[in-house]
């Protein structure tokens, strides 16, 4: 049996290899259009291929696939994130999981994924052609099976299969707002953000830039509302609560018509908290200038900022002169501090493609094209993405091995198996 793979990436590799170790006697060929294979394993994680996630710290799946959760909870049952590590050490890659639960190789250097892969590929005898482009399934059709691993981005080989149409995910925003700015390198811990009038949210470390904010919350945020910022032509307010009170992630309502407005953050229960330790703080340091003392560990750049946005003339005022409604605006810029998107800036570590494949165009089970018997889909092609963190190769291995194992177990590809 012949099985043709198109793509040289991360998904394209790790089902050829899979597919030779269940069926060694398989012709397997991968066409890459570029010369270079695995180039985005090469640049991933600044250098380092940040391979998985130990998943320890993810409660619910939609808050690291905000597409695609579903079937990665199904896939997982496969071939997981404990899996992956476990196949990684097997073949002689050594791993690390950092503090932040992100899974690296031990060497720090994506090489060693990439010599891992080309190694098992040369061993098993895995035919690989550089520099020829598959423009269309006719060109294969000397082959059983073809794996379409292609990445993001549209392709004509999709032709039946397209869902959403592709957008970026994973990018950082532009905010026209000088005095912003001027804050560059500021770092928030544990800021909350949301995209008022949607259920929108994400959490964590914020980074202020000299074009706008970055940083794990903001590109969470990115991901989660990917599709309905490209609707919107990357023109949304933001909203920051910089307390570290707020809610927890949301993330599983892409599908847009499940959006369901809220009032913008800074909710009750946050507000209630903020001015609670602000109304301490007016008993306690009342004689003390506003700026002397720091809510929240806030950085002190950014609270002379947020007292200015606030307060303006008594930015400089004690603690115990703020009448109710000069307290009210604190809480109010502290908990809801409201930002007009201007753009997206891409973020230079990861970047991917929210779109692809529509997931009920192949079955859950292997992947195969409902349609067309024998073409399969695995990687980015899929209508699947994730956050940073790992997630995104995860979700390469899994469906390229559930791809490698739907061949394997077909009629034709048992007749090839080392049985
Ligand atoms: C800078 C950067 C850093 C990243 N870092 C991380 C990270 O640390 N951790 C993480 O989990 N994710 C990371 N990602 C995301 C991750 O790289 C992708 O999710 C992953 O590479 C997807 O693998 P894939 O094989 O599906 O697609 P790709 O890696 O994109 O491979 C697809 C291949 O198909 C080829 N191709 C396309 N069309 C054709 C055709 N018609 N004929 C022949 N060949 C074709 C392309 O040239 C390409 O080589 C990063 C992405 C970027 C851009």
């Amino acid at each position: 049996m012949k099985t043709a793979i198109v793509g040289g990436g991360a998904a394209g590799f790790f089902c050829a290899v899979n597919l030779k170790e269940r069926c060694p006697e398989m012709e397997v060929t991968i066409f890459e259009r570029s010369t270079k294979v695995l180039s985005k394993v090469e640049v991933s994680g600044g250098g380092r291929c940040n391979c998985t996630n130990s998943f320890r710290d993810v409660g619910d799946l939609s808050t690291v696939y905000p597409r695609g959760h579903r079937l990665m909870k199904r896939l997982f049952k496969v071939f997981g994130p404990h899996d992956a590590y476990e196949w990684w050490e097997r073949h002689g890659v050594r791993l690390v999981t950092q503090d932040d639960q992100c899974v690296f190789p031990a060497s720090q250097d994506s090489h060693t994924i990439i010599d891992c892969l080309m190694h098992e590929c040369r061993r098993h005898g895995v035919e690989i052609c550089t520099g020829r482009k598959i423009e269309s399934l006719d060109e294969l059709a000397g082959y059983d099976n073809v794996v379409i691993t292609t990445g993001g981005g549209d392709s004509p080989l999709l032709e039946g299969h397209r869902g959403e149409p592709p957008v970026p995910s994973l990018f950082t925003f532009r905010i026209d707002d000088e005095a912003l700015h001027d804050l560059m390198g500021t770092v928030v811990e544990n800021a909350h953000v949301q995209l008022p009038g949607t259920k929108l949210r994400a959490s964590g470390p914020l980074l202020i830039t000299h074009w706008g904010m970055s940083g794990p919350a903001i590109l969470r945020l990115s991901s989660y509302g990917a599709r309905l910022l490209a609707d919107n032509g990357y023109r949304m307010s933001l909203s920051v609560n910089w307390t570290g009170t707020g809610e927890a992630d949301a993330a599983d309502c892409l599908e847009r018509d499940s959006c369901v407005p809220l009032v913008a953050s800074g909710k009750p229960s946050d507000q209630k908290l903020t001015r609670n330790t602000l109304g301490a703080l007016m008993e306690r340091e009342g004689r003390k200038q506003l700026p002397n003392v720091r809510p929240f560990d806030l950085p002190s750049r950014l609270w002379d900022y947020l007292l200015q946005k606030g307060l303006q003339g008594r930015a400089h005022a004690p603690w115990g002169s703020l009448n109710k409604k000069e307290l009210n605006r604190l809480v109010n810029v502290l908990t809801n501090d409201q930002y007009q998107i201007a753009g997206r800036a891409p973020f230079k570590d990861e970047f991917v493609t929210c779109g692809g494949v529509a997931l009920s165009a192949v079955n859950p089970a292997t992947l195969e094209s409902r349609t067309h018997p024998g073409l399969y889909f695995a990687g980015e092609v899929l209508d699947i993405d994730g956050v940073t963190g790992g997630f995104n190769f995860q979700a390469a291995w899994t469906t390229a091995y559930v791809v490698a194992q739907a061949i394997a177990d077909s009629p034709r590809g048992r007749e090839d198996k080392n049985e």
